[in-house]
């Protein structure tokens, strides 16, 4: 959540800074500012809304090797001018920008009022430039007075600063994410890769309390006391391309489309010879384990629902947890439990709670994630990467497909470990058929119906999804995309709960979208007719002749396939119907109003 970029270099940092917002919009669209260095006074340049309107405000803007931008998604004061980053201390000699939490920021701005500081503006981020000015005084470099005011912080942020006449930026982590990309001698540090993907893809992901100070040929990482640490450099092995909408309108559809590419990647070389093969996790890895708990938010919760089930079926106790409801809803923890986070930034602030919440408690961790090095991925014991590439869309599509099928097969791996699991006799066909899918997805893109259903019932009152089984997950994974995106009433249900309560709600102008798998067909089938008695239009989404086509009012096709993939197939229908139903509304697709995507604030 928000952006932060900074660069040094060699002539305009605006260039890089803006660029870098730009790519980094998905993280949050409020408010986007600037500042540079240039020699003549730190400049800063800050509006509400999106980045495009701050570019119109920078037609002209002075040069400046050294600089630090925001794109914001306001946990403290409402999307103003004046709210926007960066921040200055009262004479406007320090900036600073900022992701995360200041916690402590009511007594510090006291404190710093009292001292004759200067506030204008109503966030918690403000505190910080004072707090650098304040120490400027009885420093010994402007360095020091960084770390010292990093010192007197308690909360969650990145952080980067600049300070009138140094030729350098500032920069720490506690808890939210920093990543620092290196291009010959000039240098990025970002929320996210893609903000300066296009320029390099050598990495170094920073760890909390590493300070870093970025100088015209130089960088320096430290610890808060000032010793050198050494991180040691990656390489990215996203493409720029993919962090372009390419011949699409929204990167939401380009990620729908991608999705045959996505999970062949996902699915690559995990599967040999009818058998699970996942190096990370060799014979024996999980044999300890006696129950598996997962933990995630959102989408990735939709996703986990489905590694339950998987897990149960096979005979493991298993449990999904809401990650900000872990520590206290998340029951016994022990040694002997597997705690498997899913979350695709791997910088999720309720996910990594709870994660640190299971390691203390002793349990092993697993972060399934889709980005190489992230918190999540550094804090659990081991981790399963999606290899989904970048997702720029706030609605994550491509990452739900990549992260049930990484699911699917990391389960099979622990029920063959598990005493008590016994892998399920339909495993064979499911890895049978997992090489199928991306073909299977190609199919449903090139022939979905989506657009004309999602016309011809536009306008109604609510939309209900309903699925049993692993068409449950599904149901409520369409709703939210739904609602994340078109700004419609939309639920999803396990379809035998309508009648015990939502059926009240049911009238022609509620659509019921019902997703049928292959598992218990019939009962979804009796629960979708009891709702079209009432008289709800029906769409099914099920394959071609099956028996709820014909007592359907539409019909959304999937290839008939192995239940698990029927229900991605399912999901990929319902991605596409919530996309076509947000265009026609005209919605702003990709940046829905209200979120933002990697949510790193609990
Ligand atoms: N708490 C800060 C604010 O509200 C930063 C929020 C963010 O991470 O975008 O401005």
């Amino acid at each position: 959540m928000c952006g932060i970029i900074a660069h040094v270099g060699d002539g305009n940092a605006i260039g890089p800074l803006i660029e870098g917002l730009e790519n980094l919009e998905y993280r949050g669209y409020d408010s986007a500012g600037v500042a540079v260095q240039n020699g003549s006074g730190v400049k800063v340049h800050k509006c509400s809304g999106q980045v495009s309107e701050l570019k119109e405000e920078l037609r002209a803007t002075p040069k400046g090797n050294v600089g630090i931008g925001h794109t914001r998604w306001s946990t403290h004061g409402p999307p103003t001018d004046e709210n926007a980053h960066p921040h200055t201390d009262t004479a406007g000699d320090v900036a600073v920008v900022h992701n995360g939490i200041i916690e402590n920021y009511e007594r510090l701005r006291r404190d710093l009022e009292a001292k004759g500081h200067e506030f204008t503006s109503d966030t918690d981020t403000e505190v910080i430039p004072h707090l650098i000015d304040h120490h400027l005084g009885s420093s010994t470099s402007p360095e020091a007075a960084f770390r010292r005011a990093v010192s007197d912080l308690d909360g969650t942020y990145a952080i980067a600063a600049l300070v009138d006449g140094e030729e350098a930026v500032y920069a720490t982590r506690q808890g939210s994410p920093l990543v620092l990309g290196l291009e010959d001698e000039k240098w990025y540090l970002a929320s996210d890769v893609p903000a300066f993907l296009e320029h390099t893809n050598e990495v170094v992901y920073l760890e909390d309390e590493d300070v870093v100070v970025l100088e015209p040929h130089e960088v320096t990482i430290t610890d808060l006391d000032g010793r050198q640490v050494e991180r040691a450099a990656d390489t990215v092995d996203w493409d720029p391309e993919e962090t372009s909408k390419g011949k699409y309108d929204h990167y939401m559809l380009k990620e729908i489309h991608n999705q045959p590419t996505s999970l062949s990647n996902t699915i690559e070389g995990r599967v040999q010879d009818g058998e699970v093969a996942l190096e990370e996790f060799p014979d024996g890895t999980f044999a300890d384990v006696r129950n598996v708990q997962f933990v995630a938010c959102g989408t990735s919760y939709h996703a986990a629902l489905c590694g339950e089930q998987l897990l149960k079926e096979a005979g493991v106790p298993a449990q999904v947890v809401r990650a900000s409801e872990y520590v206290s809803t998340s029951g016994p923890v022990s040694e002997e439990t597997l705690v498997i986070a899913v979350t695709q930034s791997g910088e999720t602030a309720d996910t990594l709670g709870a994660v640190r919440a299971a390691n203390a408690a002793g349990a092993t961790t697993i972060a399934v994630t889709n980005v190489v090095g992230s918190t999540a991925a550094r804090e659990t014991d081991r981790a399963l990467y999606l290899r989904a590439g970048p997702e720029i869309g706030v609605a994550a599509t491509k990452t739900f497909s990549s992260q049930s099928v990484a699911l699917a097969l990391l389960t099979q791996r622990i029920a063959a470990d598990i005493p008590v699991g016994t892998v399920p006799e339909s495993t064979e066909s499911l890895l049978n058929t997992a090489e199928r899918l991306p073909d299977d997805i190609e199919t449903v893109l090139e022939t979905s119906d989506s657009d004309r259903i999602a016309a011809k019932y536009g306008g109604s009152d609510s939309y209900f999804f309903i699925g049993r089984d692993l068409g449950y997950p599904v149901a409520l994974e369409g709703a939210l995309k739904f609602k994340e995106i078109t700004y419609e009433h939309a639920e999803g249900f396990a379809a035998g709960e309508l009648k015990h309560g939502p059926l009240a709600l049911v009238t022609p102008r509620t659509p019921i979208f019902a997703v049928f798998t292959g598992e218990d067909d019939e009962k979804t089938l009796t629960n979708a007719k009891e709702a079209r008695t009432r008289g709800a239009p029906i769409v099914a989404v099920a394959p071609e002749g099956h028996p709820a086509v014909q007592a359907a009012d539409a019909h959304l096709e999937i290839p008939d396939t192995h239940p698990t993939w029927a229900s991605l197939l399912a999901n990929v229908q319902l991605q596409l119907v919530s996309y076509h139903a947000a265009s026609h509304l005209d919605r702003p697709i990709d940046k829905p109003r209200n979120l933002a995507k990697s949510v790193t604030v609990e």
